[in-house]
C-alpha cells in the first residue's frame, strides 16, 4: 500500500468498474485494487455522500468516516476480515451520512476477487442506499426529480450561483414505436450515462420524468454549457449505435441561471422547463435561457414568477378577468365577450397576461388558475345574460389543461357550480393544441359538444397546421389572429388572405371573427367578407366586468 498504481492496473480497474456497472441498477458502484489500495466508486455516489472523488486511495477509511458511529465497528472488522483475506466478501447494512447529513440505510454486498496465486486482487461490489431509494431512478441510476429539487433547494439555500440545464430526446415516442419499450429503456440509460461521462465532475446529472434529463453545474458558463450542448447536440444528431441500431437523436435544451435569487425551487423549476419547451417547440431544439437579457432583468422576471406563482396558493390574490366585448359584424351590437386575465401587485403594477401565462402554462400549478379562470368568468357572465341571454362568453385555454385526464369532468363541474348554460360557453383553444392527441382532443370535443358547450380556433393562420385542425375537429369559430388585418386598409394581401380564410371557415361550417379591429375603415372593409363578429379596440379595450354591466345596461 501506498505504492503508486500502474497505468495498466488503472486501466484493469476501469474495465472491471464498466463490467460491474452493467448490472448495478440503481446501487451505487464500487471497485478497489486491493494491492494498492486504490478504488473507483459511482459518480452518483461521490455526489450524494459528497466524497473527495470517483478515485480515491485507501477509500475504505474514506468512507468509514460517513459511516453512523454506532455502525462503524462492525464495518471496520468486516473490511480488514477481507483485507486480510479471511472473507471472502461482505453483505452488511450501515447507515451512511449524505452530503446534507442526513443518515441513510445501506444495504452493502461485496466480493474479493483473487488473483492467480490466490490473493486477494480485487474488491468490488454494490451498496444500495434505502434512504434515497426514491431519489434515485432505477432504469439509469441517475438521481431522479426527488433529488433534483433536493440539490436544488440546497443551492438556493446556500445562495451558490448555478446553471441549471434541462435537456431531453425529442419524438421517443417513435423510438418506442419502431423498437419497443425495452429497446427505449435501453437508450435512455445509454444516454443517461453518456450524460455522466460527459459533464464528468463539471455538474450533477439528473433524470427527471420521462425523456427529460437535468444538470446542475456551479463550475461552468452559461456559454460553455452552450458549447458543449452543440457538441452532444452534433454528436447525437449523427447517430449513436444501440444494440446495432443507428438512431439519429435529435435533442432540446433549455438553461436557467441562478444567482442569489429570491426564489423557490418550483418557480425556478417553472422557468427551466419553460426554456425547454421552448427549445422543443419553437427553437428546433437550440439552448433557450431563460430570459437570457441582463441579469438584473432575468432576476426581477424570476421573482416576479415567485410572487404570482404563490398568489395562485394564497386564494388567486391579485388575479381578475378584464372582458373585451365581441359585436356582430352587421349590426354591431354586443353579442359576447372575451375573457383575457390579468395579474396586479403594488410592487409590480398589472402584469398582462404574456408575462405569465407561456410560463406557467406548464406548470402543475395552472390547473387551478384555469379552473378558477372558468369559473370567474361564468359567474361573471351570468350577470350579463339577464339582458341577453344569447350572450356567449369565450374563455381561453393552455393546451396543458386540455391534457388533463379529468378536463371534461372539471368543465362539467364548473358549470354545475355556476349553473351557467353550456351552450353560452366558448373554449377557445390555440393551434398550440395540435401538439396533443387527436384522439384526446376529438374525445374532449365530442362530450363537450354533446353538452352545448362551443369550441373556437383561436389566433388561426399564425401556427403551422392551421387547416389540419379544422379539418380534425369541428369548430363553431374561427378567429383569425389581428396580425393578419393590421394593414387591411392599404394591403391588397391581407384582403386576399382574410378572403381565403373565410373561405376555409365555410368550408367547414365555421363562423369567423376578426380580432384587432382598431378603426372604422378597418371594419368598414372587413364587412365586405362573410365575418360574424369583431373584437378590437376600436369597439371596446378589455375592461372590468363593472364597467361592463354598465356598457351592456346603457
Ligand atoms: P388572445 O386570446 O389572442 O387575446 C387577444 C389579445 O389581443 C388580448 O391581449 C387583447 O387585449 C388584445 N387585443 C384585443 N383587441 C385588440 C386590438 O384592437 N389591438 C391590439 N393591439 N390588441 C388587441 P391580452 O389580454 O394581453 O392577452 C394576451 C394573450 O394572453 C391572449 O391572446 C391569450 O393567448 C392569453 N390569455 C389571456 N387571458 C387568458 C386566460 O384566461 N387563459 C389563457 N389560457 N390564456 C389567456
Ligand atoms: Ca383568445
Ligand atoms: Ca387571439
Amino acid at each position: 500500500m501506498g505504492m503508486i498504481i500502474p497505468e495498466e492496473r488503472i486501466k484493469l480497474l476501469d474495465s472491471l468498474f464498466e463490467a460491474f456497472s452493467i448490472v448495478a441498477e440503481g446501487t451505487y458502484v464500487y471497485l478497489c485494487d486491493m494491492k494498492y489500495d486504490y478504488s473507483r466508486w459511482s459518480k452518483t455516489a461521490v455526489d450524494s455522500f459528497g466524497l473527495p472523488a470517483e478515485y480515491m486511495n485507501g477509500a475504505g477509511d474514506i468512507w468509514e468516516e460517513h459511516i453512523h458511529p454506532e455502525d462503524r465497528a462492525a464495518y471496520r472488522g468486516s473490511i480488514e476480515a477481507i483485507f486480510s483475506g479471511e472473507d471472502d466478501g461482505h453483505d452488511m447494512q450501515y447507515r451512511a451520512r449524505r452530503r446534507s447529513g442526513e443518515y441513510d440505510v445501506c444495504t452493502c454486498r461485496g466480493i474479493v476477487i483473487r488473483d492467480a496465486e490466490g490473493n486477494p486482487d480485487y474488491f468490488g461490489g454494490a451498496i444500495r442506499n434505502h434512504g434515497i431509494h426514491g431519489n434515485v431512478d432505477m432504469l439509469t441510476g441517475l438521481r431522479n426529480q426527488y433529488g433534483f429539487f433536493e440539490d436544488l433547494h440546497n443551492h438556493i439555500l446556500k445562495n451558490t450561483e448555478v446553471n441549471i440545464c434541462m435537456l431531453g430526446i425529442n419524438s421517443f415516442t417513435e423510438v418506442n414505436e419502431m423498437y419497443g419499450y425495452n429497446f427505449g429503456n435501453l437508450v435512455l440509460q445509454k444516454f443517461g450515462r453518456y450524460l455522466l461521462d460527459y459533464v464528468g465532475n463539471r455538474g450533477n446529472v439528473y433524470r427527471m420524468d420521462g425523456t427529460k434529463y437535468a444538470v446542475i453545474s456551479s463550475t461552468q458558463t452559461a456559454e460553455e454549457i452552450r458549447q458543449r450542448y452543440n457538441e452532444m447536440r452534433e454528436y447525437y444528431h449523427k447517430g449513436l449505435m444501440v444494440d446495432d441500431k443507428l438512431l439519429l437523436l435529435d435533442l432540446s435544451a433549455g438553461l436557467l441561471h441562478l444567482d442569489n435569487f429570491e426564489v423557490d425551487d418550483q418557480t425556478a423549476y417553472s422557468c427551466l422547463n419553460f426554456a425547454y419547451g421552448e427549445s422543443k417547440i419553437r427553437r428546433k431544439g437550440d439552448l433557450v435561457e431563460f430570459y437570457n437579457h441582463l441579469t438584473d432583468e432575468n432576476r426581477d422576471r424570476l421573482e416576479k414568477m415567485q410572487v404570482i406563482r404563490n398568489s395562485i396558493v394564497q386564494s388567486y390574490q391579485g388575479f381578475f378577468l378584464l372582458y373585451q366585448p365581441v359585436v356582430s359584424a352587421g349590426e354591431e351590437k354586443v353579442i359576447g365577450a372575451e375573457a383575457l386575465i390579468r395579474w396586479q401587485s403594488e410592487k409590480y403594477g398589472m402584469v398582462p397576461p404574456d408575462h405569465f401565462i407561456p410560463i406557467l402554462e406548464r406548470d402543475p400549478i395552472f390547473i387551478s388558475l384555469g379552473r378558477w379562470i372558468l369559473k370567474t368568468a361564468l359567474l361573471d357572465a351570468a350577470k350579463f345574460l339577464t339582458s341577453n341571454p344569447d350572450f356567449v362568453i369565450n374563455v381561453n385555454l393552455s393546451y396543458a389543461q386540455l391534457e388533463k385526464p379529468d378536463f371534461v369532468d372539471m368543465v362539467l363541474a364548473v358549470l354545475e357550480e355556476t349553473g351557467f348554460p353550456a351552450q353560452n360557453l366558448c373554449l377557445e383553444i390555440t393551434e398550440r393544441c395540435r401538439l396533443l392527441d387527436m384522439a384526446l382532443l376529438k374525445n374532449i370535443f365530442v362530450n363537450l359538444q354533446a353538452r352545448g358547450v362551443k369550441f373556437a380556433l383561436d389566433d388561426f393562420g399564425t401556427g403551422f397546421s392551421s387547416v389540419g385542425i379544422v379539418k380534425a375537429l369541428t369548430f363553431d369559430t374561427i378567429k383569425i389572429d389581428r396580425s393578419f388585418v393590421q394593414h387591411i386598409e392599404t394591403d391588397e394581401k391581407e384582403r386576399e388572405l382574410v378572403r381565403l380564410f373565410t373561405g376555409v371557415a365555410d368550408t367547414f361550417g365555421a363562423k369567423v371573427c376578426v380580432e384587432g379591429i382598431e378603426t372604422s375603415g378597418m371594419k368598414t372593409i372587413l364587412q365586405q367578407y362573410p365575418v360574424t363578429s369583431f373584437q378590437g379596440y376600436y369597439y371596446s379595450r378589455p375592461i372590468p366586468v363593472q364597467q361592463f354591466l354598465t356598457m351592456l345596461q346603457g
